[in-house]
């Protein structure tokens, strides 16, 4: 069994095609006839573009317009008179070979790309690469097609490219594995619109397998089994027809209100970690954003991100939701979760540590940046926002204080923001829930962080497996205080929801149901599953 990272959900068992990337050589030669060098390199453009052309209408029909619009940038890419025109110059100035002035064009685009801070706009490097390797392909006569392929066919690769992934035919190709990639590479993103498994990043998939291999690909645990025997493909054979009975009975709930069985409204909304995880809560029918981790705008670069940048974010998470409510915690950062750029103190119990709002209290600096561009973005939609890691009162006024300070200055300078912001915390210590009564009077709502939450009441750390048989979300002392915090909120006539792993727990859904939870919010491949289990309650 190979593991990697499962980047689109399902089962699948078939036959593998091994798409070897055929390396082109290329050859650095110097040419006499400049002008016929440059002929050959508009030719392979031309083609490239019509090909891309025709892939970008097969995309159209079978994964819709906003997908296909990948390709624009691509047709754009050929018909830019800077990129063309940076090849001819290459051709001309270095009598060189239209094969080496591109490639070697195309590795200096490729690396302004690479070097760019944004992660969308650095996988769009591979963009670049792709336009390239293409109008290599056609230079050398070495055009390759998926198109051709058998029924129930597994595509291995080391990476598939966009127009790899737009060539698929969902009738022969039922799921693919590649060595490279992420979940937010192109062709993760493709398998979850295609709707076929796919796992991606498994590093070596390409030498463990030959072409007609048998090959199971499980999309939900990550993995692939290789030549498996009879009973084993039997077992998944089972999986799949159940996973995929459940799937289409559970589409149907898309659009449907959920309703308890007292004929209670409860809202099932989604966690996100960037402004692009908004899509696939809205495609599962979310009602609303429950958590938005904000610490992930935060990782991954070298710098803290400006207002500006993080109101972009904001905003755009906002527009997208379309006035549903959207929950937007502040900074939770510190514990297991560190910033190259901020060096914080070595401690002996980070999770009991300088984290979150505790450290967002002491670093004014930071704290209002963001608040500043969370109030300047709230016009633009229904936001809410939140405060992680919260014990005390004391701790949810001061930041409340923040808040308006931050209002006084946006005034000062002519900025909006609206007037109509709810405020509240999140209930993850112990602490809070016990004093959630007096907490609840001052809120406008709680979000119960069950992950942390669990931790500090059984005093079982998330993280180390070696105590994960104690930490249990159905302790009763956890299910207490859950309870609690829940009535704690309705006294006061507020709202409480749930935006830790619990709320999409299969077992857990019906008793918080029972507790009178308001909002379950979850990754959103789980959303219509734990929709399901609620209007069963
Ligand atoms: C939680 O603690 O339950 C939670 C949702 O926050 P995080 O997992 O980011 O700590
Ligand atoms: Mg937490």
């Amino acid at each position: 069994m190979k593991k990697g990272i499962a980047a689109s959900k399902g089962y699948a068992i078939g036959k593998v095609f091994l798409k070897e990337d055929k390396e082109i050589k290329i050859t650095d030669k110097k040419v006499e006839n400049v002008q016929e060098e440059q002929a050959r390199f508009k030719k392979a453009l031309d083609a490239s573009e019509s090909q891309l052309k025709k892939i970008k209408e097969k995309a159209q029909r079978e994964v819709g317009a906003d997908k296909a619009a990948v390709f624009d940038s691509h047709i754009m890419l050929l018909g830019d008179p800077e990129f063309a025109g940076t090849v001819e110059n290459e051709i001309e100035n270095n009598s060189i070979n239209a094969e080496k002035a591109l490639s070697d064009v195309v590795k200096t685009y490729a690396a302004t790309f690479a070097a760019m801070e944004d992660e969308y706009l650095r996988e769009r490097g591979a963009d670049i690469k792709d336009v390239g390797h293409r109008i290599l392909a056609n230079l050398t006569g070495n055009i390759s097609s998926l198109d051709d392929v058998d029924k129930d066919t597994v595509i291995v690769a080391n990476d598939l490219t966009p127009s790899d992934t737009a060539q698929l035919d969902k009738n022969k190709v039922i799921a693919f594995l590649t060595n490279i990639g992420g979940r937010t590479s192109h062709s993760a993103i493709m398998s979850r619109t295609l709707e076929i498994p796919a796992v991606v990043g498994m590093k070596d998939i390409t030498s463990c397998v030959k072409n007609g291999d048998t090959i199971i690909v499980d999309g939900i645990e990550g993995t692939a089994i290789v030549n498996p025997d009879e009973s084993t493909i039997v077992e998944y054979e089972k999986k799949k027809e159940k996973y995929e009975e459940e799937k289409e009975q559970l589409k149907k709930l898309i659009n449907v209100e959920t309703v308890t069985k007292d004929g209670k409204r409860v809202l099932v909304a989604g966690n996100i970690g960037k402004p692009q995880d908004v899509d696939q809560v809205v495609a599962n029918g979310g009602d609303a954003i429950g958590l938005f981790r904000t610490e992930f705008l935060y990782m991954d670069r070298d710098d803290m991100p400006s207002e500006e940048e993080q109101f972009e974010s904001y905003k755009t998470v906002l527009q997208k939701m379309e006035g549903k409510p959207v929950v937007i915690r502040t900074l939770d950062i510190g514990g297991d979760k560190k910033l190259s750029y901020l060096p914080l103190p070595e401690e002996m119990n980070p999770f009991l540590g300088y984290r979150a709002i505790r450290l967002c209290l002491d670093r004014p600096d930071i704290f209002k940046v963001q608040l500043r561009a969370l109030l300047r973005a709230s016009i633009y939609g229904n936001l809410k926002i939140m405060f992680p890691m919260i014990s005390s009162l004391e701790e949810f006024l001061q930041a409340k204080d923040v808040i308006n300070e931050c209002k006084t200055e946006l005034k000062k300078e002519g900025k909006e923001y609206s007037d109509d912001i709810e405020t509240g915390i999140m209930v993850e210590i112990p602490a809070a829930a016990v004093n959630s009564e007096e907490l609840a009077k001052h809120v406008d709502f709680f979000s119960i962080g069950t992950n942390d939450l669990i931790q500090y009441t059984l005093a079982a750390d998330r993280m180390n497996e070696k105590v994960s048989y104690l930490y249990n979300p159905l302790h009763p002392a956890v299910l207490g205080l859950i309870k609690l915090t829940i009535a704690s909120a309705h006294k006061a006539g507020k709202w409480c929801g749930m935006c830790g792993e619990m709320a999409g727990d299969e077992k857990a859904i019906p008793i918080l149901v029972e507790y009178g939870l308001d909002e379950f919010s979850m990754s959103a491949s789980s959303m219509l599953k734990a929709k399901q289990l609620i209007m069963q309650k």
